[in-house]
């Protein structure tokens, strides 16, 4: 059976699924498939992200499930197998990665390397046919981006970026409350993140591999926070890097770096990412009758919100972000619908990110009306 002749069958089961209850679409969270049904997913680089947060997370999915690994580790792929008891025909490496073409078991590849290494990964995985979920930052350059895109396109395949908060409730709140101006317009954003880098994973203070330092890494989190509580995108970037603390350690990227994003109604944000100290991730805005903020704003759970307002709207549960991220894109795949997190938006981000390097490195404002002014999917819910 063809791969497309798979994803159609089990659609057709969505359907009627959806059908039965109302001639709605599916719901993710209302339904689960048959585990024989699930979208199959495979990840690429089993390191600490697949490792503590995302194999777990797929074991608790609706709609797709883990099915496959692609790794250049022979032990680890022997442990993944016996842990979430893969087939051995689902196991691959760097080198035999391209054979995924002739897999019907795997629909999705989960790219979870060094961000410099997203491009390669999912540009094959689109040759090979596959849908495509890629980690933030989506690549390393715009150029890489771009053909990452049109990879995805060619193959008629989606191509959706990692960004995890979008499914998140505290998240939502604050695209719905800074959105709809809840709490009038929205003047200032002021958010942060950042922890003390203790060089465990060496790649990511390596330019090649990463990019960049934590503006690549932590500070995409305020970045893209900003971006979808405001509903706008920046006009110009201003920016400063902080003093290096490890002249070793940071020899390649900044140790920190503050910026401002301008908006076009005068509104402005203000950001610091570090990997020299603990912050515990803020996301706050302030509008013109109230505010409202998250702190803790990005880990995996524990987010906290208030508001000015009594009853405090941002009092929500905590999720787990990863699979109901998945479980979005398997919905978006089975019933043919837009990922509110696509390529496009990776693509925009890289630009912004690279924005605002430009600024730290000239002590310029930076505009940003090069950016491509796409419009965001990121629509309060
Ligand atoms: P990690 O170093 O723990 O894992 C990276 C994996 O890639 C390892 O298994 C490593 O063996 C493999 N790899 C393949 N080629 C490599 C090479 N040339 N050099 C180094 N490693 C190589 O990193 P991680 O924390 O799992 O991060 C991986 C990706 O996931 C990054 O893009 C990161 O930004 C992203 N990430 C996202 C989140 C999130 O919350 N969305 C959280 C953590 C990491």
């Amino acid at each position: 059976m063809t791969d497309s002749r798979v994803t159609a069958s089990r659609r057709d089961f969505v359907r009627t699924l959806s059908l039965g209850v109302g001639a709605t679409l599916l719901v993710p969270s209302a339904f689960a498939l048959p585990p024989e049904r699930k979208l199959g997913v495979a990840l690429v680089g089993l390191g600490k992200y697949s490792t503590g947060q995302l194999a777990p997370a797929l074991q608790q999915t609706k709609l797709c499930r883990l099915v496959g690994i692609v790794t250049g580790s022979p032990a680890k792929a022997a442990k993944w197998q016996a842990q979430y008891g893969l087939a051995d025909k689902n196991i691959y490496n760097y080198k035999t990665f391209d054979r995924l073409i002739d897999n019907p078991d795997i629909d999705i590849v989960y790219v979870v390397t060094p961000n410099a290494l997203h491009a390669e990964f999912a540009v094959r995985a689109a040759q090979a046919g596959k849908h495509v979920m890629c980690e933030k930052p989506m690549a390393t350059t715009v150029a890489d981006c771009q053909r990452m895109l049109a990879a995805s396109k060619k193959a008629g395949k989606k191509l959706s970026i990692g960004y995890r908060l979008h499914f998140e409730p505290h998240h939502q709140a604050m695209m719905r409350l800074g959105q709809k101006q809840a709490y009038g317009k929205i003047n200032k954003l002021l958010s942060d993140n950042g922890f003390k880098f203790n060089n465990d994973t060496p790649w990511r203070v390596s330019k090649s591999l990463a990019g960049g330092g934590p503006l690549m890494d932590m500070g995409i989190y305020c970045l893209q926070g900003c971006l979808y509580t405001k509903g706008q995108v920046p006009v110009s970037v201003t920016a400063k890097f902080d003093p290096k603390t490890d002249n070793e350690l940071f020899r390649e990227v900044e140790a920190g770096v503050s910026w401002q994003l301008q908006f076009g109604d005068g509104s402005t944000a203000d950001c610091h990412t570090s990997y020299a100290e603990n912050l515990s991730g803020r996301l706050r805005a302030e509008a013109a009758t109230g505010w409202f903020e998250l702190q803790p704003a990005f880990g995996y759970g524990g987010l906290d919100g208030k508001t000015s307002q009594h009853p405090n709207t941002l009092d929500l549960p905590n999720i787990n972000q990863q699979a109901a991220q998945m479980d979005d894109f398997a919905d978006c795949i089975l019933n043919d619908k837009p990922t509110r997190v696509p390529g496009e938006m990776g693509l925009r981000d890289v630009q912004l990110l690279l924005a605002i390097y430009r600024a730290a490195e000239t002590g310029q404002k930076i505009s940003t009306k090069d950016v491509q002014q796409l419009i965001d999917r990121t629509q309060a819910r």
